[in-house]
């Protein structure tokens, strides 16, 4: 099968004498991983489109066994977010959860479309912590675990929706929250802000002004979901960490 697609690269790593085996995220594809052959020799000419971070347009020839990049080029190499360290490190936080967390050819267009307006939202006017929340929202989402926001999980109740329970995967009213062992309190600018990850689009997402306090809120809230679900399965606890410590060290 000889196929093209648009595709961020995550990672590269040597294969063979002068081969490498490149991981990306495509539209077409979803995650992937494909042989670049002779990359490494100097004059290759897909060499610079192969490299982690750049928004590349790929020819491939394979389907679901191992395939072969025959050609390639850049769209995009987000030179901006390349010069500044904790860009690139958020950029490097979002790469590593979509490389632990995807199932490789999966087509998931919804959330490549939400990961590169994000890349190019950065690159063009900065760093935006929202988006950030944004994406793990996303990704929670694309993998299978929207939260229930309009009711409670346990009894379907509209009103006083007052806790989450990470377990459940919704909101919980105050009666329902009493009889259930794990929930998180969960204030109402937070709520209003996961409404609007699932229903709005980024260009509204960077309008929206919140306080230092409920930013950290809702990094905590969306740490401990996203363990919660995705650990068991992907250990993606490591890597929140890590990063999140380097980032932590710019602030
Ligand atoms: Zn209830």
């Amino acid at each position: 099968m000889y196929y093209r697609s648009r595709a961020l690269i995550i990672k590269n790593r040597d294969y063979r004498e002068t081969d490498k085996l490149v991981t990306f995220f495509s539209e077409q594809e979803g995650k992937a991983t494909a042989v670049a052959r002779g990359v490494k020799k100097p004059a290759s000419s897909l060499r610079a489109c192969v490299q982690p971070f750049c928004h590349s347009l790929l020819y491939l020839n394979g389907g679901k066994e191992l395939g072969t990049i025959t050609q390639g080029s850049i769209i995009n190499f987000y030179g901006n977010c390349r010069e500044d360290l904790r860009r690139t490190l958020y950029i490097m936080y979002m790469l590593e959860l979509l490389d632990k967390t995807l199932m490789e050819h999966i087509p998931l267009p919804q959330l490549y479309e939400i990961v590169l307006a994000i890349l190019d939202y950065f690159n063009e006017t900065g760093l935006n912590l929202l988006a950030i929340r944004y994406f793990e929202t996303a990704l929670l989402i694309n993998l299978g675990y929207k939260p229930v926001l309009d009711r409670c999980v346990i009894c379907g109740a509209h009103q006083n929706l007052t806790a989450f329970s990470i377990s459940e995967g919704g909101t919980v009213c105050s009666s329902c929250c009493s009889n259930l062992g794990m929930t998180v309190r969960l204030p109402g600018e937070i709520l209003a802000l996961l409404k609007l990850f699932v229903n709005s689009n980024l260009k509204t997402i960077t309008r929206v002004k919140a306080s230092p306090r409920i930013k950290v809120e809702l990094e905590r809230f969306l740490e401990q979901y996203l363990e919660y679900h995705l650990e068991r399965k992907f250990y993606v606890k490591n890597t929140i960490k890590t990063l999140k410590n380097s980032m932590h060290l710019l602030d």
